[in-house]
């Protein structure tokens, strides 16, 4: 799960990480109130940021052809003008796709005067299997960039999970940065807090882009995350109520979350050919296959390993809900699961649905011949494949003749 740039400083924030303050708002009339505030509150310049689950905002455009989705507003006016020429329109960025996102929230915030920019990030290194933590001095930038043509600038620390960050890590990663005197404190202070809100949170990343030097109103430098993204593991959040509230479905690709409510691990493909396999290996070699045969995938579905009636009859209603399917590639090894139950399944999930295209299934495993019977009995007519090649050549067939 993603949440929104004002949420990740939510949490950053209560490990002791440095963000600007700000609010988040759903309407001009309280973009221009908050405004209000800060400004009373002593604040020379605001920065109005569009939240949007995508990157780039900076440099995006809104269809309505207002260019940039974060703007620094020196009055109450402009932030409140910025407010209405943001809300309900849609943003285009680098990460959105040329669909965009609709921009239902802002976040007001103190602007910075910023002095330098960086990178940081927390992540799962997975050829090590420990968390690491990355900087680079090349902030505000994209990092693909840095890691192709400038590997070198990027500096890493591996974190060993049993003792978590420690404090000399944090102050060589500092020291990375080049920064100086008392810089160098805050720096580790907020590495460390970094890596423990990517911990205890169960994040899968904390990304902070830019990590900035900024000039105090009282002239001091400091250190503050301007920027801040944040992904969770969706395999933990059973154990965090606050984020589990952070969800956004607005956000969200329709079809998942329907999905979601039924367990159903689905993710929506551009091909033609829809799968519902159990198990994500399977599944991914079934993607595999389909297109070893010439055809593409118009989904990855794995209803798990022991998936109900229910389930699988909402698997099909949601496969068949994207208009871009041209047929449909059952693929199960029953181990656990029972062949007769996806049988049942699919056979009232035809029914209720009044399939017109082709349905090609190949069933193998625990209970197989009670599953066959049942779908040779209930009168439909489908293609079966005796291996998994022959299901895949034969649904690549039929959406291609
Ligand atoms: P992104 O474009 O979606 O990554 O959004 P960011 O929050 O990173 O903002 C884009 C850029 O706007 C940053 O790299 C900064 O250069 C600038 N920016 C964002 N917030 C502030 C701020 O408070 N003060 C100033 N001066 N610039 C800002
Ligand atoms: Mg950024």
């Amino acid at each position: 799960m993603n949440i929104h740039e004002y949420q990740a400083k939510q949490l950053l924030a209560q490990y002791g990480v440095a963000v600007p303050g700000g609010e988040a708002v759903k309407t001009a009339d309280e973009a221009k109130a908050v405004a209000e505030k800060l400004f009373a509150a002593g604040q020379k310049m605001l920065v109005v940021k569009s939240q949007i689950h995508a990157g780039g905002r900076g440099k995006g455009t809104f269809k309505s052809g207002f260019q940039g989705g974060v703007k620094l507003a020196k009055s109450v006016d402009e932030a409140h003008e910025f407010a209405k020429a943001m809300l309900g329109q849609v943003l285009v960025t680098k990460q959105t796709g040329a669909d965009g996102r609709e921009v239902k929230t802002l976040l007001i915030a103190s602007a910075e005067e910023i002095k330098k920019e960086f990178y940081c990030a927390c992540l799962l290194d997975r050829n090590t299997s420990r968390p690491i933590m990355m900087v680079s001095t090349e902030g505000g930038v994209d990092i693909e960039e840095v890691a192709a043509k400038t590997p070198e600038k990027i500096v890493k620390e591996t974190i060993d999970p049993a003792v978590g960050m420690m404090p000399f890590q944090a102050r060589k990663l500092a020291s990375a940065l080049g920064l100086k005197g008392d810089l160098i404190n805050q720096g580790a202070k907020l590495f460390l807090g970094l890596y423990k809100t990517f911990w205890e949170c169960d994040a899968s990343m904390v990304e902070i882009n830019p990590l900035c030097i900024v000039v105090t109103p009282e002239g001091k430098e400091a250190l503050v995350c301007v920027d801040a993204k944040i992904g969770l593991d969706d395999n933990a959040l059973y154990r965090h109520k606050n984020i589990q509230e952070m969800r956004d479905l607005g956000e969200e690709a329709p079809l998942e979350i329907e999905a979601s409510k039924f367990n159903l691990n689905y993710i929506k493909l551009d091909g033609s050919i829809a799968c519902l396999v159990n198990g994500a290996g399977l599944a991914m070699a079934t993607m595999d296959i389909i297109q070893h045969f010439g055809g593409s995938p118009a989904n990855f579905l794995d209803v798990g390993g022991g998936a109900s009636k229910e389930q699988v009859s909402a698997a099909f209603k949601i496969i068949l809900s994207d208009p871009n399917v041209k047929g449909i590639l059952v693929n199960i090894f029953g181990g656990i699961m029972d062949c007769n139950v996806i049988a049942t399944g699919i056979v009232a999930a035809v029914k209720e649905t009044g399939l017109k295209l082709p349905l090609v299934v190949r069933l193998e495993g625990n209970n197989v011949v009670a599953g066959k019977k049942t779908l040779d009995e209930s009168g439909l007519t489908l293609i079966t494949g005796d291996s998994m090649s022959d299901a895949a050549k034969k649904v690549v067939h039929a959406v291609t003749a």
